[in-house]
C-alpha cells in the first residue's frame, strides 16, 4: 500500500513596497516559524505562497497581477500549494482578488497577519479559500519580534497606520488610524538586537513616524531619548515623517545627539502651495522652505531627501516651475520622484480629473530628475575634501576589495578596506565606526580613504537627560 507523503511546511514570502512591508513579512516569517514553518527561497519549493503587496503605486499591482499570473504553473502540478496575497493591495481589493482567475487562496490585509497561520492550515485542511481585510484601531504587533536585520542594520516599527488622508494616497485606506507602539517593548526589542543579532544601527519605522504619540504624553523625541538612554544603540534614523510634526525639542534634539543621525527625509510632495492645497497636506510652500531654513540652521551637514510627484489633477506649468525653484533652494541630497497616478479609493480621484496629459507628466519628471541628478552631484562634489564618520555595513557592490558605508547624514561611501583584510574580517569591523576621507565622488556614491586607526566599537555615552522641552515651531 503507497503511503501518504509526509507533510512539509515549506514558506516563501515575497515583498513588494516600502520598508513597513519589508517589516511586516518579518513578521509573517516569525509567525509561521513558530508553528514550526522553515523559509525557502525557491517558490518551487514552498507549500505556502505568500506574496506581500503594495498599493501606492500603479506599476505595483501589475507586477503583482504578473508574478500571480506566473504562478498558475506551480498550482496546477501542486494543487495543495497554498497561494496568498497580503498587504495594501489585499485590503485594497479585498474578495475582487478571487474573482479574477488567478491563483489566490488567500487575501489578508496588514492588520490580519495574527489569523494567517490558522487560515492557511485550515485552507491546506480544505476548508476553501478565505479573505480578511478588516483594519483594527489597535494592533501594533507589539509583542512579536521579527527580526529584520541586514548585517548590523535594523528596522523597527514604531508606529501603524495614518491620519492624515493626503489627497493622492491610499495608505490612510489600507492601513488604518494612526496607533503607536508601547515604548517598553521598542526598547526592549532593540536591546535584543543589539545583544542576540550585533546590531548597530535601527531605523525607526512608521507612515508617519514622527507623529508617535503615547495617552501619557510621549511624543516622538520622547522614545528617541529613551532608546538613547536605555540602550548602546550606536546609530538611530527614521522614516518616513510628515513635515507638520518637526517640533523644536524634536530638532534640538537631533542636532545635539551624535547618536541621532543628522538625516532627514522630507516629503516635499509638491512646490505649489495650491497643489499642496490640493494634495491636502497642511503646509504651502513657504512654511515648507521655513522648516528646511530652521533644520539647516541647527544642523548645517543635515543630509535631506524628499518625495515628489509631477502632474498631480490641476498643475500647470506655472506650478511645476515652483516645484523646480524648491528643489532648487531646498537642495535636496537626493529625491524619490514619480509622476502622478490615480488610486483606487483616494480622495484625489473623487474630487479631481487626472487631466495632466501623460506627455506633459512624463516631460515634468524628466526635467526635474534632471535638476535634481546635477543638484545632487554638485553637493556630492562639495564632500570631497572632508572627513566623516562612517559605519561599516559591508563590501561595496563592484569589488569586496572595498568596503562600503553610511555617512551620518545617510550618503553612501565605499572606502579601502584594511590592507590584507579578508571577509572574515569583515564581520569584525561590521558594526564599527571609522573615519574616512572623502577623496572623490560619483553621481550617487562618495569615496574614500579610512583611517582604520579611528575605528571604534561604541561611541558609549549617554544622551542628556535635560535636553529641552517642547516649544511650538
Ligand atoms: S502622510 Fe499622506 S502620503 Fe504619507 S502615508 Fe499618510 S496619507 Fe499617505
Amino acid at each position: 500500500m503507497n503511503e501518504a507523503p509526509e507533510k512539509t511546511n515549506r514558506l516563501f514570502v515575497e515583498t513588494y513596497g516600502c520598508q513597513m512591508n519589508e517589516y511586516d513579512s518579518g513578521i509573517v516569517r516569525r509567525l509561521f516559524g513558530d508553528r514550526g514553518y522553515s523559509v525557502v527561497v525557491d517558490e518551487k519549493e514552498a507549500d505556502v505562497i505568500l506574496l506581500n503587496t503594495c498599493a501606492v503605486r500603479e506599476k505595483a499591482h501589475e507586477r503583482v497581477y504578473g508574478r500571480l499570473q506566473s504562478l498558475n504553473h506551480l498550482k496546477r502540478k501542486n494543487p495543495g500549494l497554498v497561494i496568498g496575497v497580503l498587504g495594501c493591495m489585499a485590503q485594497n481589493l479585498g474578495e475582487d482578488l478571487h474573482g479574477m482567475g488567478l491563483p489566490v487562496d488567500l487575501v489578508l490585509g496588514p492588520d490580519n497577519y495574527r489569523d494567517l497561520p490558522e487560515l492557511v492550515e485550515g485552507i491546506r485542511t480544505g476548508n476553501g479559500g478565505a479573505t480578511l481585510a478588516r483594519l483594527s484601531s489597535s494592533e501594533t504587533y507589539e509583542e512579536i519580534e521579527p527580526e529584520v536585520v541586514s548585517g548590523c542594520l535594523a528596522f523597527v516599527t514604531i508606529m501603524r497606520g495614518c491620519d492624515n488622508f493626503c489627497s493622492f494616497c491610499v495608505v490612510p485606506f489600507t492601513r488604518g488610524r494612526e496607533r503607536s507602539r508601547n515604548p517598553d517593548s521598542i526598547v526592549q526589542e532593540i536591546q535584543n538586537l543589539i545583544q542576540n543579532r550585533n546590531v548597530a544601527e535601527v531605523t525607526l519605522l512608521g507612515q508617519n513616524v514622527n507623529s508617535y504619540k503615547m495617552d501619557d504624553g510621549l511624543d516622538f523625541a520622547g522614545l528617541v531619548r529613551r532608546i538613547l538612554n536605555e540602550t548602546d544603540i550606536k546609530r538611530i534614523r527614521f522614516t518616513s515623517p510628515h513635515p507638520h510634526d518637526f517640533p523644536l525639542h524634536l530638532l534640538e534634539l537631533m542636532a545635539s545627539e551624535p547618536r541621532f543621525c543628522n538625516h532627514i527625509h522630507l516629503p516635499l510632495q509638491a512646490g505649489s502651495s495650491e497643489v499642496l492645497n490640493r494634495m491636502n497636506r497642511d503646509y504651502s510652500k513657504e512654511t515648507f522652505l521655513n522648516l528646511v531654513k530652521q533644520i539647516r540652521t541647527l544642523m548645517p551637514d543635515v543630509g535631506l531627501t524628499t518625495d515628489i510627484i509631477v502632474g498631480f489633477p490641476g498643475e500647470t506649468e506655472e506650478q511645476f516651475q515652483e516645484t523646480l525653484e524648491l528643489v532648487r533652494a531646498c537642495e535636496f541630497d537626493m529625491a524619490y520622484m514619480f509622476k502622478y497616478s490615480e488610486r483606487e479609493h483616494t480622495l484625489a480621484r473623487k474630487k479631481y480629473a487626472d487631466d495632466v496629459s501623460e506627455d506633459d507628466k512624463l516631460d515634468r519628471l524628466g526635467r526635474l530628475i534632471s535638476l535634481q541628478t546635477t543638484l545632487g552631484a554638485e553637493k556630492n562634489k562639495r564632500e570631497v575634501g572632508r572627513s566623516h564618520k562612517v559605519l561599516v555595513e559591508g563590501t561595496s557592490k563592484r569589488s569586496s576589495s572595498d568596503w562600503m558605508g553610511r555617512t551620518d547624514s545617510g550618503k553612501v561611501v565605499v572606502f579601502s578596506a584594511p590592507e590584507g583584510a579578508s571577509l572574515t574580517d569583515l564581520d569584525a569591523y561590521r558594526g564599527t565606526l571609522v573615519d574616512v576621507e572623502i577623496e572623490s565622488c560619483t553621481q550617487a556614491t562618495l569615496k574614500g580613504k579610512a583611517d582604520w586607526s579611528s575605528a571604534s566599537s561604541r561611541t558609549g555615552g549617554k544622551v542628556r537627560d535635560n535636553a529641552s522641552e517642547p516649544a511650538a515651531v
